[in-house]
């Protein structure tokens, strides 16, 4: 044995052994999370290669994201080491939708369409069911985007739309379904399209109907593997089915406790049914977690166990010494975020761990934009996994553009961003014929302001021209509200004028993720009305550049991931933090009626406490800003499931109060500490004589809005919502019950 083949085995356990050597038949891994079933599969593809004289193009493995498939080969490489692995060629490897694109762009053609097509996305597929069900129901308010996904769901169980017509329920909506199919169908082959589902469905017809077509890539990848097999829907187990049937040297690798894709069809079913699908199994269970410490399996282990579909399993390691998980009940979302962006720094500056091994996880990506904002104002690299930065969204970016032409009559770049947005008749030409204008007067202003001259008639086309002035009136209507009302109540002008709300609800997942933004982005603005009329809407946009500023200067290589749950499957971090684990938001407030969906919310949570390898922290708000308004949060359920002995605890309190009593405050972070009240002064000892009650919330004159958590005689300690913890003199202070 070579080296690196002795390596290749080596480094793994008696029954990961097993299973990269058993070469021949159906194998399959269940096993628990970081009990290195992907290291299997990798392990595995060297051996062949390298032991069995494999040739690369007979292996196909399927990830379920290509960032994995990436990362799969660099360590097979690795593996096979230098020479062998640059000679030998890689195996095919990707996700299912990547993997059947390249086999239709090679055999699309037999079934008679074109090579070129065109993958539409799901923006692209609600228009066409837009107009379709316009022909259908012109008047029904069925949402298209309910179509879509009835659709999509039965193309994932391989239904035409023939099929479809012939079994449907016979209710109205499944009705207008029935008759949107073959239309939307016929469209996406009229323009050459296929959706993401024809991917896979178009592959198995192709399969199905051309034997010589199966038989090909049959005899061209011998050998296959599937990872997070959980999470196959119905149409990819038919794939795997049909790949597999003549040789059967199928090896796939899930763990159902972490099947989180249920609500895109995946079905459990089918790593539980894999067996009786392939006679002669071997199954092999991976008991052992190299990932993780104790304490944190332990914590995975008494959420995840509250379910009742799962088969019976707990993992063990060798690593039982570790940290205890720790549970931080924050003031509120602003708190969460200062305290874990705190930590992280902690982390980093005081015991020197990189930034790449930590992440921040969450369950919807709203809530990404307190913890940019805490990294933003504490110079901490972050990387944002799966999205565009909460500025740079296209929803956050036209509505911040309104309120920069409300401020700042010649922003020529922002106009053009949202002067046709939602559209009114203000096209490319209009605008070119505006920028001419723009010429003649020496600036937008003037421009718009001579729209009704005799140069705006002769430079502008007299439709264009009418609209542009009808845009132009609008906007200084707000201007003229600004000068009277603070920025929230000039913000939610703007929302009503321009139907931004109606215009962004196309239906779309996007669109619930938008309007939650939105939520997000007037949460921001509602902290900025204390600064009155104009002067409220200057200063969030000073701060708002700023901040965008910061951020691009500070993006480094080494940053704190932030990410969602669904996305950080397969995954680990050294430190993760959980956070927003309140009822309602996670558990999400959809889940909390269904006992299966219930279910897979406890998976998500179990996927993430498995991510961490030594350290977790799991936080949780008293209250948190929904849609501008402050809302009590309870302590999510999966927290109440950790036992008292094995984890620890904190609060704001500790984090604030107790701290700054000790006078031991330090001045990082969003919640700076630093008291108000030097001079001399006499305590009393009562509570009784202020006109405040601890918990109560309060008006500060220039520090804003926020929570009294202290009172001693005279003395108040207040948590502000934006410039955190003051003390200050009841008989001094400009404070008012708000
Ligand atoms: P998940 O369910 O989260 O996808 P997994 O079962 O795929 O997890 P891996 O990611 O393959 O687990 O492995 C988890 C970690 O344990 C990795 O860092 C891996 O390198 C390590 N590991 C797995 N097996 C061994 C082994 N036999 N010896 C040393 N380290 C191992
Ligand atoms: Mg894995």
């Amino acid at each position: 044995m070579s080296d690196t083949q002795s390596e290749i085995l080596e480094a793994l356990n008696l029954p990961q052994r097993e299973a990269v050597t058993t070469t021949e038949g159906p194998v399959l891994v269940l096993a628990g999370a970081g009990s290195g079933k992907t290291r299997v599969l990798t392990h595995r593809i060297a051996y062949l290669i390298q032991k069995c004289g494999v040739s690369p193009q007979s292996i196909l493995a399927v990830t379920f994201t290509n960032k994995a498939a990436g990362e799969m080969k660099a360590r097979i490489l690795k593996l096979l080491g230098e020479a062998e692995g640059a000679t030998s060629g890689t195996p095919t490897m990707g996700t299912f939708h990547s993997i059947c694109a390249q086999i239709l762009r090679r055999d699309i053609g037999s079934l008679d369409r074109a090579h070129n097509f065109v993958i539409f996305d799901s923006i692209d597929q609600l228009s066409l069911i837009k107009k379709a069900l316009k022909e259908v129901a012109p008047n029904s308010t069925i949402s298209p985007r309910a179509v879509l996904s009835a659709i999509s769901r039965a193309k994932n169980e391989c239904m035409t739309p023939e099929a479809f017509a012939v079994q449907k329920g016979g209710d109205y909506f499944s009705d207008i379904v029935g008759q949107v199919f073959p239309i939307y169908q016929k469209r996406l082959k009229d323009n050459e399209a296929l959706d993401f589902d024809d991917l896979l469905g178009l592959t198995v017809e192709l399969f199905q109907e051309h034997p010589a077509v199966l038989e090909k890539y049959q005899r061209m990848w011998q050998y296959l593997l599937i990872d997070e097999y959980q999470d196959t829907n119905h149409v990819q187990y038919l794939l795997v089915k049909l790949l597999s049937e003549e040789h059967h040297n199928l090896c796939v690798v899930g763990d159902d406790d972490q099947s989180i894709y249920g609500f895109r069809g995946a079905n459990i079913g089918n790593i539980l049914a894999f067996e009786k699908d392939n006679p002669d199994t071997k199954v092999i269970k991976l008991e052992q977690n190299y990932r993780s410490t104790q304490p944190v399996l332990d914590a995975a282990f008494h959420v995840i166990q509250e379910n009742t579909r799962r088969t019976e399993k707990r993992l063990w390691t060798d690593r039982k010494e570790g940290q205890a998980p720790h549970i931080y009940e924050a003031l509120n979302e602003t708190d969460e975020a200062s305290y874990v962006v705190g930590k992280a720094q902690e982390l980093h500056d005081n015991h020197k761990i990189s930034l790449n091994e930590m992440a921040v996880l969450y369950r919807t990506n709203a809530q990404s934009r307190a913890f940019e904002e805490a990294c933003m104002q504490a110079g901490l690299p972050y990387r944002l996994v799966g999205g565009v930065k909460f500025y740079e969204r296209k929803e956050i970016k036209d509505l911040l553009a309104f309120l920069r032409i409300i401020q700042n009559p010649e922003d020529e770049v922002s106009l053009e961003r949202v002067v046709n947005i939602p559209p009114r008749g203000i096209g490319a030409g209009t605008l070119t014929e505006l920028h001419r204008l723009v010429k003649e007067t020496g600036g937008l202003k003037a421009a718009l302001e001579a729209l009704h001259t005799d140069l705006g008639d002769q430079i502008i086309n007299s439709r264009g021209r009418e609209n542009l002035y009808i845009f132009h009136a609008m906007v200084e209507s707000w201007r003229e509200l600004n000068r009277r009302e603070n920025v929230l109540e000039v913000f939610d002008q703007v929302m009503k004028e321009t139907g931004y709300l109606e215009y962004i609800n196309d239906g779309t997942t996007q669109a619930e993720d938008r309007y939650e933004n939105i939520k997000e982005l007037r949460t921001t603005i509602s902290a900025y009305t204390e600064f009155g009329p104009q002067h409220g809407l200057s200063v969030l946009l000073e701060e708002v550049s700023l901040m965008t500023d910061i951020d691009r200067a500070q993006f480094a290589s080494e940053a704190l991931t932030l990410i969602t749950l669904h996305q950080v499957k397969g995954l680990e971090f050294e430190v993760v933090f959980l956070a927003g684990m309140e009822e309602g938001l996670f558990p999400h407030s959809r889940a909390l009626l269904e006992e299966k969906e219930l279910e897979e919310e406890r998976r998500i949570c179990y996927v993430g406490i498995t991510r961490a390898k030594a350290q977790l922290f799991l936080t949780h708000a008293e209250s948190r800003s929904v849609y501008g308004e402050s809302r009590p949060g309870i302590a999510s359920r999966f927290l109440v499931d950790l036992p008292d002995d094995l984890v620890t605890r904190s609060d704001w309190e500790d984090k604030y109060v107790r701290k700054s009593s000790s006078l031991a405050a330090s001045s990082r972070g969003a919640a700076p500490v630093h008291s108000e009240s030097t001079g001399s002064r006499q305590l009393k000892d009562s509570k009784a004589g202020s006109k405040f009650k601890e918990g109560q919330r309060v008006k500060h004159g220039s520090f804003g809005s926020g929570v009294v958590v202290q009172i001693k005689g005279d003395e108040l300690t207040v948590v502000f919502d934006k410039v955190g913890l003051k003390r200050l003199l009841e008989s001094l202070a400009p404070l008012a019950a708000g």
